[in-house]
Formats: C-alpha cells, sequence, structure tokens
C-alpha cells in the first residue's frame, strides 16, 4: 500500500502533482492561499445560487486540498442536515414540495465515502464501502454545480442525476434520470441544463472508458485515518455566502 493510500495523505506523497488537467481551476489557484489542512472539518453544502438557499449540507473531514483534487471523507454517524417541510414531489415523493424553511439533522447512515473532486468539474466521485466491514461497494458519479470555496468548505448545488458504477469499473448505468425529468418539469432546471449535466455525465464516463483519473488508481484500498472523529458542523452552515 502506497502512502497515499492510507488516508493521512498531503500533496508531497500523493505525486498528484504531476497529473494535468487542461481547464480552468480557479478553486485550484485559492486552494494555493488557504487550503483546509488534512483532518479538519469542512462543509460541503447543496445551494441554488439563484434562490440563495442552503439545500443539503454535509460535514466532512478533509483528507487532501490542492489544487489538483479535493478529496473529503465521511462516515456513519457524522451530520448532514436536510432541509425540512413536505415531501412528496418527484417520482418516488422523496422531493421536497413546501419547505418550510428549517432543517434537520440526518445523521449520515451506513456507508463510509470518499469524495474526489477536481476543481471545475461538473461532477465529483465517491467511493462507497459498508461501513461495518469496510468493504468496497461502488463508485458513483454525483453529477453537481463546480465547487465554490468559502471560509467553512465547499458550496455546489446537486444536479439531481447521477452514474453507479461497478466495483470493478465493467458496468455502469445512470441513476435518477426520472427525477431530473421531474426537476425540468417542475421548473428547477431548464432542459438545456439537464442536457449539460449530462453531457457532464459523459465527461465522467470518457474517463471511466480510458481508465483516467480517478478510475486510474486503486482508491478502493484507500483507508481512512482511524483517529478521525465526527466533525462538528461550523457556525454559519445555514447561512448562503456570497461567491467572490
Ligand atoms: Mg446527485
Amino acid at each position: 500500500m502506497t502512502a497515499w493510500m492510507r488516508g493521512q495523505m498531503c500533496s508531497r506523497d500523493t505525486g498528484l502533482a504531476s497529473l494535468r488537467w487542461g481547464r480552468e481551476r480557479s478553486i485550484g489557484r485559492a486552494a494555493e492561499s488557504r487550503a483546509f489542512p488534512p483532518g479538519g472539518a469542512v462543509v460541503w453544502r447543496s445551494i441554488p445560487r439563484i434562490a440563495r438557499e442552503v439545500h443539503a449540507v454535509l460535514g466532512f473531514t478533509v483528507v487532501l486540498d490542492n489544487p489538483e483534487l479535493i478529496a473529503l471523507y465521511i462516515a456513519p454517524g457524522w451530520p448532514t442536515m436536510r432541509r425540512t417541510g413536505v415531501l412528496g414531489g418527484g417520482p418516488r415523493g422523496r422531493m421536497l414540495v413546501k419547505p418550510d424553511g428549517g432543517h434537520a439533522l440526518q445523521p449520515w447512515v451506513d456507508n463510509e465515502a470518499l469524495v474526489l473532486y477536481q476543481p471545475s468539474d461538473g461532477y465529483s466521485v465517491w467511493l462507497y464501502w459498508h461501513a461495518e466491514s469496510h468493504t468496497f461497494r461502488e463508485w458513483y458519479v454525483n453529477l453537481e454545480e463546480p465547487w465554490r470555496r468559502t471560509p467553512i468548505g465547499f458550496d455546489s448545488r446537486d444536479n439531481l442525476l447521477d452514474m453507479v458504477v461497478a466495483p470493478d469499473l465493467a458496468t455502469w448505468h445512470w441513476k435518477d434520470e426520472d427525477e431530473l425529468a421531474w426537476g425540468v418539469m417542475s421548473g428547477r432546471h431548464t432542459a438545456g441544463e439537464a442536457v449539460a449535466f449530462r453531457r457532464e455525465g459523459e465527461r465522467a464516463l470518457e474517463k471511466l472508458r480510458n481508465h483516467a483519473f480517478p478510475f486510474d488508481r486503486d482508491w478502493p484500498s484507500w483507508t481512512p485515518d482511524p483517529a478521525w472523529r465526527s466533525p462538528r458542523l461550523p457556525s454559519g452552515w445555514n447561512v448562503y455566502i456570497e461567491s467572490a
């Protein structure tokens, strides 16, 4: 097992500095001046910027934060906040149709997850392990807006459509296409946005087919630092932060 798999990752021993991506990296540049230290607590938040509302909030521990890659870790029991109100929208009735302005704590359950994000991408790649056995379950491509760095973590927006990839990378499928269709029908997204989300998923798929990052390395063998404990949500986790 190489050093980058052990959980106590830092930029000097990952070898990631040699990786190259051709897209603009606004977060990457910011990371040079104010990267979050490994082992620190951050929140990842889903925030539609037009509505300026804080939707889902997830508490993570920072694994790695450098200009090429941001890696975050979450485990069962760690804090996530979800909006409260009347559910019932969408294909499985799990979408909020009438938010009441509040949030409720819904601790993360069942899985350990490592989130890998390359600055400026419109998706992150999640690795899921069954927490009790640390058995690898699947890769998961979460389509979302490019992350924006904040003083307490990262803001993005979940774009409903996802992709699930088998542990051995041999098969994959779209997930929640029906929720995205509902999102367009209900005016949450435009048809053009839905096309763009899918195109971004196809970019991830191209990487999968070519076994390019992050599918080019043995992330499933990564293990978290056993010293990491549940982070506390920082104050201001529910406050909209203006982008720079
Ligand atoms: Mg998603």
